[in-house]
Formats: C-alpha cells, structure tokens, sequence
C-alpha cells in the first residue's frame, strides 16, 4: 500500500519536460488517486501522468502511425487481391482475351490478377512486381 497525499514528491510524466521527474503533489481526486502534480524541475502544474502508462502509450502510437504511413507493397496488394478473387487460374496466353478481375498464371511471373485493361494490354498484378502484358492477338 503506497499512500499519496499533497505536498509529497511522486515520480510522474512531465508534458513540459517530455521526461519522468520528480513532482509535489497539489492535489489529490481520491485517497488512492493523486490529482495535480507540480513539476520539480519547470514548476509546471498539470495532471499526474504514470511515467510507466506515458511511455506504453507512445510506443504503441509511434508503431500505429508508421504502419499507416507505410504505402501497400505490391506483395500485400497482390495477397489481398488474390484472397478477394474467385474462380480458376488461367494460363497465360498472348492469344486469350483476359478481363479484369481474371487470374492468370503465367509461366515466368506466376500467378496474377488482371487489374485494368489498357487497349490490346493487359496490367496484372504479380507477387512481386505489376505488369503489362499483351492479349487478344
Ligand atoms: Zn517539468
């Protein structure tokens, strides 16, 4: 049991300082909740922040974040493209007609889908890398 109360010193996160320092409680919300810290070093008054629940909190932000950031790859793209497509692969050939949405397997770049139909081509989107490729002929 560790009892707080005004004017004692507890380690707490400081907004100003962006570091854990000592602090003097001001206040208190309950017996067991401390309320408003003053900072030891910038005398700053602000909420009692648990250094501990500070530092778990910018960790998780700072990895959510850069996941957001971070563009599709064309192997994610691909994993989720062939996960939402139907049906059976068809081998590649100059001499099929394709459509979009189509899997093909082709012999060198493996399997794809058929992403936007360009004229006489075709764009397929491989594990690795987005082609364009000739049909029709
Ligand atoms: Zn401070």
């Amino acid at each position: 049991m560790s009892s707080f109360s005004a004017g004692k010193e507890v380690l707490s996160y400081c907004g100003k300082c962006k570091l854990p320092l000592g602090h003097t409680i001001v206040s208190m919300k309950d017996t067991a909740t401390i309320g408003k810290v003053e900072c030891n070093t910038c005398h700053a008054v602000h909420m009692y922040k648990d250094p501990a629940t500070k530092s778990k909190k910018v960790k998780s932000t700072s990895r959510s974040t850069k996941k957001s950031k971070k563009a599709v790859s064309v192997g994610e793209l691909w994993m989720e493209e062939m996960g939402k497509a139907s049906g059976k692969a068809v081998a590649y050939s100059i001499r099929s007609t394709f459509n979009e949405g189509d899997i093909i397997d082709h012999k060198k770049f493996g399997p794809g889908i058929v992403q936007t139909l360009i004229d006489d081509k075709i764009e397929v989107l491989f594990q690795h890398e987005l082609k364009l490729l000739v049909h029709g002929k």
